[in-house]
């Protein structure tokens, strides 16, 4: 097939793909028969998770034992681990399951499983069984995960314990199932391997630092404290047959290079616009098995970018929403595929264009529903929300370098500052109403609001007029919305568990000092609402230079930033200097969350992951190069001299082609040649140090003016000849 058929064929394929229907759960009768009634969300919602409030199995006492281990109030029996384990094998069982996997998120920021047979021979009998043994730990052969040299060959065992915290599930595949018992994942020495264990210790220690606030501040009914979080999932959703055509999607997750169509986002067309049909099914679809999955699949709508969408679950508990994240990228994959569509989860997959996302809202409540983060209705309970905000504030300015890092990746460096992202500069965002309270606060006088009529009906409409006031501001990283801070410089990529973690532990931190701060001055006679103001003030007053209600995108804040002295970490490599740094690691260490060998681990493989990724992307741009872009500039050139020639044999000019050539000379010139330095930089980067400073400084910038060359060329390179997929054809065509 010749490279013009090859693309067209392309082209035609996707158009030519429908929207693919799937089977609607429906109403059966007691015969198994369908009734032909579709049932309500709500009738199949969490029919693929084993939910231990309500499993008719499990004695009521085990029951209550189980919710109280979740809250944290102490530590499961594992005596009680053998009812368990039976009820959920006859529930996955009889369901079909085969088999069980211990599930867990290692450091590589996906997720792991290795699959065994619920299938045991027992006096030569066959038998389904999962023991207790088997439910409380799991052996994987750990030595292939990462982790940071961390364990030698001798100890590379690794243990995956369950989280009971976490509900235990089936992942249905075209022939069958198996049952996901979600766990953390543990060195032989108890050391952190994975995303979860630090994310669980940096839930109980928050827990426990704002129970004791809420204590003293006179909540007596506050006895347990969750964090709360709901992940926004951005992604794009580009038609399989161009994403096989594309080597560097395949490899890289992102385009190395390509030019920008005519139109692209610039009319804002697509935000918010009506879902195309196929798309639609596709949504569709994937809502089904999140709902089925128990994840509360809420909204979904275009994105700004055209091919680029939104998904948003209702918030649940930061852990089990760290897992659903997971789900939800996983569930957008599988469902992806079957719609001849593959998803692209990349922070920046077309350059020029939005990058995704994952906005982690982020808040905390108590056992009593109190949203700590809530505006409120009474007066004097906005004593205690001004104060649990100024508590954030203080955290983010002491942290923000912490903060930065926890959301470093080499993808996401191309979204963060990239005119359309929040920039690597962690600020706090808190809305005019809320920033001129704090102005009041800071000058000592009271706060008299702007519009009468909206803040005469009181404080339970501050919620409304905060939430009205605080979205617009899309430039900034950490954004106060309405009853939660919103982390939006997570990329969509991440897994969501160590930005938590670390947002937990810094509040926690500063928590803490509040509390002493706030005992000391209820102890020496002052009243609740007059120690909750003194805080305010305090912390208002000392994290004032990191609340900025202005464009994060402007150059002038990347100024006024450096001026009130805020980190800005351009790159990862300069981010992940952070862990290696004790004093900015100390509340983390200090509060058991990391240990400074763990911190080490990360930063190892963090590191690593940053120059495998870039070393993949450079590999992949120089072999497109060789296999792709220069041959079509040859044939080209061929063309074009071969009219020029038979111009001359009739006596005529070739001034355009002449010209054309001359173009496509000096273009495959520059493109030889920095692909070359490219090359040789790279042959010359094994055997040197700080590899991922010179991926980042040098190199990087190499490959983007190689990029620069090729879409210039693309620009000029008739369609026919152009054997890859563009933009164009990526972004607009299904
Ligand atoms: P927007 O795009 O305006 O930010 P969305 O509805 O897309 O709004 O997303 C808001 C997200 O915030 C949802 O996942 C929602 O469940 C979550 N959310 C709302 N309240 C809280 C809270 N108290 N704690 C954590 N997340 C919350
Ligand atoms: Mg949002």
């Amino acid at each position: 097939m010749s490279i013009r058929e090859a693309r067209v064929n392309a082209k035609i394929n996707a158009i030519s793909h429908t929207p693919i229907t799937f089977e609607q759960p429906e109403e059966r009768n007691s015969k198994g028969e369908k009734t032909g009634r579709k049932l309500k969300v709500s009738e199949y919602f969490g029919e693929c998770v084993f939910d231990i409030a309500s499993a008719a199995e499990i004695p009521e006492n085990i029951r209550e034992e189980l919710i109280s281990v979740k809250q944290g109030h102490r530590k499961f029996n594992n005596d009680h681990a053998a009812v368990i384990a039976k009820a959920v094998t006859d529930w996955a069982t009889s369901r079909g399951a085969t088999h069980f996997t211990h599930w867990f998120q290692p450091l590589t920021g996906g997720t792991a499983e290795k699959h065994d047979a619920f299938l045991e021979i027992k006096k030569g009998k066959p038998i389904e069984e999962l023991s207790a043994s088997k439910l409380l730990q799991g052996e994987p052969d750990a030595s292939s995960f990462p982790n940071g040299g961390s364990r030698s060959t001798f100890e590379a065992r690794g243990y995956t314990t369950w989280d009971i915290s976490s509900p235990m599930f089936l992942i249905e595949s075209t022939n069958g199932k198996t049952l996901c018992i979600p766990t953390a994942f543990v060195s032989y020495r108890g050391e952190a391997l994975d995303i979860k264990t630090p994310l669980l210790r940096s839930i109980s220690r928050i827990s426990e630092v704002v129970t004791d606030f809420l204590q003293i501040i006179g909540n007596k009914n506050s006895k347990h404290v969750v964090v709360t979080a709901g992940c926004e999932q951005e992604y794009f959703l580009v038609d399989r047959t161009f994403f096989f055509s594309r080597p560097d999607l395949v490899m890289t997750g992102r385009t190395v290079f390509g030019s920008l169509s005519a139109k692209n986002q610039q009319l804002e067309d697509h935000y918010f616009g009506s879902i195309d049909e196929r798309t639609m099914a596709f949504m569709q679809e994937v809502d089904l098995c999140l709902h089925r999955l128990g994840v509360s699949s809420k909204t979904r709508h275009n994105e700004v970018a055209p091919g680029q969408f939104e998904l948003a679950p209702i918030f649940v508990d930061a852990n089990v929403a760290a897992d659903q994240n997971q789900l939800i990228m996983s569930v957008l994959k599988k469902v992806a595929t079957k719609h001849n569509f593959e998803v692209i989860l990349h922070e920046k997959p077309f350059a020029g264009i939005n990058g995704s996302g994952k906005h982690v809202n982020w808040s905390i409540s108590d056992n009593t529903g109190l949203n700590l983060l809530e505006p409120g209705t009474e007066p004097h309970q906005n004593h205690r929300f001004l104060a649990v905000v100024s508590i954030i504030c203080e955290a983010v300015k002491r942290h923000g370098g912490a903060l930065r890092m926890a959301i470093a990746s080499a993808s996401n460096d191309h979204r963060l500052g990239a005119n359309e992202a929040p920039p690597s500069i962690i600020s706090v965002y808190l809305g005019d109403t809320l920033e001129k309270i704090y102005q009041s606060i800071l000058d000592g006088k009271p706060f008299t609001p702007d519009n009468n009529s909206v803040m005469d009906m009181g404080a339970r409409q501050l919620a409304d007029l905060l939430k009205d006031n605080t979205d617009r501001n899309r430039t900034s990283p950490f954004a106060f919305t309405g009853n939660k801070f919103e982390f939006r410089a997570v990329g969509s990529k991440t897994a969501v568990g160590l930005p938590m973690t670390v947002l937990n532990a810094a509040v926690s931190e500063v928590f803490a000092e509040a509390n002493a701060f706030l005992k000391a001055d209820i102890e020496s006679g002052k009243s609740v609402d007059e120690s909750l103001a003194a805080l305010t003030k305090k912390y208002a007053t000392s994290s004032k230079s990191v609340v900025f209600n202005g464009d994060g995108y402007s150059e002038e804040w990347i100024k006024e930033a450096e001026r009130r002295g805020l980190p800005n970490h351009r790159t990862t490599p300069d981010a992940l200097k952070v862990l290696l740094d004790e004093k900015q690691t100390k509340f983390l260490t200090s509060q058991k969350i990391l240990s400074s060998s763990e911190l080490n681990t990360r930063f190892v493989v963090l590191e690593e992951r940053y120059e495998k990724m870039r070393e993949i992307e450079f590999k992949t741009l120089i072999s497109m190069v060789h296999q792709n872009i220069l041959p079509a500039a040859m044939t080209y050139k061929n063309t074009l001299g071969l009219i020029a020639a038979q111009n001359k044999s009739l006596g005529l000019e070739s001034e355009v082609e002449v010209e054309l050539l001359k173009r496509l000379n000096e273009l495959t010139k520059w493109i030889y040649s920095e692909t070359q330095k490219l090359s040789d930089a790279l042959d010359k980067l094994e055997s040197q140090d700080h590899r991922s400073q010179i991926i980042a400084s040098e190199l990087l910038p190499m490959a983007e003016s190689v990029a620069i060359w090729c879409n210039k060329l693309e620009e000029v390179v008739p369609n026919d000849l152009w054997s890859l997929p563009k933009y164009y054809d990526m972004l607009f065509l299904r």
